[in-house]
Protein backbone atom coordinates (compact mmCIF):
# COMPACT_ATOMS: atom_id res chain seq x y z
CA UNK A 1 0.00 0.00 0.00
CA UNK A 2 1.27 3.53 -0.72
CA UNK A 3 1.57 6.06 1.95
CA UNK A 4 -0.98 8.29 1.98
CA UNK A 5 -0.45 11.86 2.99
CA UNK A 6 -3.95 12.15 4.23
CA UNK A 7 -3.89 10.42 7.50
CA UNK A 8 -4.80 11.69 10.31
CA UNK A 9 -0.75 11.78 11.94
CA UNK A 10 0.33 13.91 8.55
CA UNK A 11 -2.32 16.42 8.96
CA UNK A 12 -0.85 16.88 12.75
CA UNK A 13 2.66 16.96 10.95
CA UNK A 14 1.16 19.52 8.72
CA UNK A 15 -0.70 21.42 11.00
CA UNK A 16 -4.19 20.83 9.36
CA UNK A 17 -5.38 19.56 13.11
CA UNK A 18 -4.76 20.19 16.35
CA UNK A 19 -2.90 17.76 19.00
CA UNK A 20 -1.48 17.47 22.23
CA UNK A 21 2.10 18.47 21.79
CA UNK A 22 4.69 17.57 24.08
CA UNK A 23 8.17 17.41 22.55
CA UNK A 24 9.33 18.37 19.16
CA UNK A 25 12.90 17.76 17.05
CA UNK A 26 13.93 17.96 13.48
CA UNK A 27 12.87 14.73 12.55
CA UNK A 28 10.04 13.63 15.61
CA UNK A 29 6.71 15.05 17.06
CA UNK A 30 5.63 13.49 20.16
CA UNK A 31 1.95 14.01 20.98
CA UNK A 32 -0.66 12.50 23.61
CA UNK A 33 -2.83 9.84 21.92
CA UNK A 34 -6.08 10.86 21.96
CA UNK A 35 -7.76 7.62 23.45
CA UNK A 36 -5.23 6.56 26.15
CA UNK A 37 -4.92 2.93 26.87
CA UNK A 38 -3.60 4.59 30.30
CA UNK A 39 -2.85 7.86 31.81
CA UNK A 40 0.21 9.41 30.14
CA UNK A 41 0.09 7.48 26.46
CA UNK A 42 2.01 9.00 24.52
CA UNK A 43 3.00 8.71 20.47
CA UNK A 44 6.05 9.51 19.10
CA UNK A 45 5.99 9.88 14.68
CA UNK A 46 8.56 10.57 12.63
CA UNK A 47 8.34 13.81 10.23
CA UNK A 48 8.87 11.65 7.22
CA UNK A 49 6.18 9.82 5.43
CA UNK A 50 6.43 6.22 6.25
CA UNK A 51 3.52 4.30 6.39
CA UNK A 52 5.38 1.70 9.11
CA UNK A 53 8.26 -0.67 9.49
CA UNK A 54 8.80 -1.87 6.34
CA UNK A 55 9.20 1.58 4.79
CA UNK A 56 10.88 3.56 7.63
CA UNK A 57 14.36 4.81 7.13
CA UNK A 58 16.66 3.51 8.95
CA UNK A 59 18.04 7.07 10.46
CA UNK A 60 14.27 8.18 10.99
CA UNK A 61 13.98 4.40 13.16
CA UNK A 62 16.81 5.96 15.23
CA UNK A 63 15.23 9.00 15.79
CA UNK A 64 12.05 8.02 16.66
CA UNK A 65 13.31 5.66 19.02
CA UNK A 66 16.00 8.41 20.64
CA UNK A 67 12.74 10.42 21.30
CA UNK A 68 10.83 7.64 22.31
CA UNK A 69 13.38 6.98 25.40
CA UNK A 70 13.26 10.54 26.19
CA UNK A 71 9.21 10.35 26.39
CA UNK A 72 9.65 7.16 27.97
CA UNK A 73 11.75 9.33 31.41
CA UNK A 74 9.48 11.74 30.93
CA UNK A 75 6.22 9.66 31.31
CA UNK A 76 7.42 7.74 33.71
CA UNK A 77 9.02 10.21 35.88
CA UNK A 78 5.64 12.10 35.43
CA UNK A 79 3.46 9.91 36.13
CA UNK A 80 5.26 7.69 39.14
CA UNK A 81 4.79 4.81 36.31
CA UNK A 82 5.95 1.55 37.61
CA UNK A 83 7.30 0.96 33.83
CA UNK A 84 6.65 1.97 30.51
CA UNK A 85 5.48 -0.23 27.51
CA UNK A 86 7.12 0.89 23.63
CA UNK A 87 4.71 -0.99 21.17
CA UNK A 88 4.14 -0.27 17.24
CA UNK A 89 1.85 -1.99 15.16
CA UNK A 90 2.77 -2.60 10.95
CA UNK A 91 -0.28 -3.39 9.16
CA UNK A 92 -4.22 -3.95 9.75
CA UNK A 93 -3.52 -7.70 10.72
CA UNK A 94 -1.50 -6.26 13.38
CA UNK A 95 -3.50 -4.05 14.70
CA UNK A 96 -2.45 -0.82 12.98
CA UNK A 97 -4.86 1.68 12.36
CA UNK A 98 -3.41 5.26 11.45
CA UNK A 99 -0.67 4.89 8.26
CA UNK A 100 1.97 7.07 9.47
CA UNK A 101 4.52 4.88 11.46
CA UNK A 102 4.28 5.54 15.05
CA UNK A 103 5.49 4.63 18.12
CA UNK A 104 3.38 4.23 21.18
CA UNK A 105 4.94 5.11 24.67
CA UNK A 106 2.58 3.27 27.18
CA UNK A 107 3.13 3.96 31.57
CA UNK A 108 2.60 0.79 33.34
CA UNK A 109 1.04 0.86 36.61
CA UNK A 110 1.36 -1.96 38.77
CA UNK A 111 -2.11 -3.48 38.71
CA UNK A 112 -3.99 -2.08 36.68
CA UNK A 113 -4.68 -3.73 33.17
CA UNK A 114 -4.25 -1.53 29.95
CA UNK A 115 -8.14 0.23 28.77
CA UNK A 116 -8.51 -1.32 25.25
CA UNK A 117 -6.50 0.01 22.01
CA UNK A 118 -7.93 3.16 20.56
CA UNK A 119 -11.69 2.86 22.13
CA UNK A 120 -12.30 5.72 24.25
CA UNK A 121 -11.79 9.57 23.79
CA UNK A 122 -10.10 11.09 26.81
CA UNK A 123 -11.46 14.43 28.59
CA UNK A 124 -9.42 17.55 26.87
CA UNK A 125 -8.90 18.93 29.83
CA UNK A 126 -7.30 15.78 31.23
CA UNK A 127 -5.55 15.62 28.20
CA UNK A 128 -3.79 19.22 28.36
CA UNK A 129 -3.01 18.88 32.01
CA UNK A 130 -1.57 15.44 31.13
CA UNK A 131 0.65 16.70 28.72
CA UNK A 132 1.87 19.76 30.51
CA UNK A 133 3.14 17.16 33.20
CA UNK A 134 4.98 15.74 30.49
CA UNK A 135 6.36 18.87 28.95
CA UNK A 136 7.75 20.04 32.39
CA UNK A 137 9.23 16.15 33.24
CA UNK A 138 11.30 16.94 30.05
CA UNK A 139 12.03 20.68 30.78
CA UNK A 140 13.26 19.04 33.62
CA UNK A 141 15.65 16.70 32.07
P1 LIG B 1 -2.54 2.17 15.88
O1 LIG B 1 -3.71 1.28 16.07
O2 LIG B 1 -1.26 1.64 16.41
O3 LIG B 1 -2.44 2.62 14.44
O4 LIG B 1 -2.79 3.40 16.80
C1 LIG B 1 -3.40 4.58 16.43
C2 LIG B 1 -3.53 5.35 17.71
O5 LIG B 1 -3.79 6.68 17.36
C3 LIG B 1 -4.66 4.88 18.62
O6 LIG B 1 -4.13 4.55 19.89
C4 LIG B 1 -5.61 6.08 18.68
O7 LIG B 1 -6.15 6.25 19.95
C5 LIG B 1 -4.69 7.22 18.30
N1 LIG B 1 -5.29 8.36 17.64
C6 LIG B 1 -6.22 8.36 16.64
N2 LIG B 1 -6.49 9.62 16.24
C7 LIG B 1 -5.70 10.43 17.00
C8 LIG B 1 -5.52 11.84 17.07
N3 LIG B 1 -6.20 12.69 16.27
N4 LIG B 1 -4.63 12.35 17.96
C9 LIG B 1 -3.94 11.52 18.78
N5 LIG B 1 -4.07 10.18 18.76
C10 LIG B 1 -4.94 9.64 17.89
Amino acid sequence: MAYDPSNIFAKILRGEIPAYRVYEDERTLAFMDVMPQSDGHTLVVPKSPAENIFDLDPAMAAAVIQSGQKLARAVKHAFNADGVMLVQYNGPAAGQTVFHFHLHVVPRYADQPLRSHGRSMADARLLEEHAQRIRAALQAG
